[in-house]
Order: structure tokens, then sequence, then C-alpha cells
């Protein structure tokens, strides 16, 4: 929802990472946290993940083949790719499957080097 009284509602703000100019069109706080890091709406994306990945998601994040998955509990009846299970063997040993797997995107090219993959699928 957009608030007219926004300052930076449809301003631009041009991108550091991609160089892409993004309009700010995604509501006050979004926009404002957008315009202080000079980073468009997906490149934003990709921090948050690079620092959760790193922080509370730091056992839970898959990057396969150059894309990002999370896995989330074995519990409810709303599941990534509809339950199915995922074999995933991790780069550090780790053997687990996932019936909760769900899909962030695939990793733009400028990011790879912070997100190299960690995982394959078994
Ligand atoms: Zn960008």
């Amino acid at each position: 929802m957009t608030d007219a009284t926004d300052p930076l509602l449809d301003t631009t703000v041009s991108c550091r990472e991609c160089g892409r100019g993004e309009t700010l069109i995604w509501g006050p706080q979004r926009n404002a946290a957008l315009a202080s890091r000079q980073l468009c709406f997906s490149c934003d994306h990709w921090y948050m993940h690079i620092q959760m990945d790193a922080g509370e998601n730091k056992d839970r994040f898959v990057i396969v083949e150059r894309t990002h998955y999370l896995m989330a509990p074995e519990t409810g009846n709303m599941r990534g790719f509809g339950g199915r299970a995922f074999a995933i063997r991790f780069h550090d040993g780790r053997e687990v499957v996932s019936r909760n797997l769900w899909c962030q995107g695939q990793i733009p090219a400028h990011f790879i080097s912070r997100m190299p993959d960690n995982a394959v699928f078994a």
C-alpha cells in the first residue's frame, strides 16, 4: 500500500549493486530502506538473504545450482513444492531430507561470489 505523504514515493534510486534505476513504489518503510541502502528491491532481497544465511537461517539455507532455498519445519499442511521430498547433501557433510522446501529464486550473477552453492540434491 502506498502512502501519499511518503516523500520518497515515485522517486528513483540508482542501485549500487546492479546499477538499475528503481522507482520507489513499495510503501514508506521499504522506500526509506531502499533509499538509504541505495539498493533496488531485488538486490535488497538478496542482501537480506546473505545476512539471514549467516545468522538465523545458517542451518537451513540451501543453494543448489545458483538457486536459493530454505528448509522450513516439517509441520503444517502448507508445504513448499507441495510437500515433495528433497534429499539434500550439503558440502559440509550434512544429509537432510526436507518435505518443506521453499524456493526464493535464482541468485543474480553479481551475488554468486557471495552466495556460492552449499549443497546438491542427492
Ligand atoms: Zn539492484
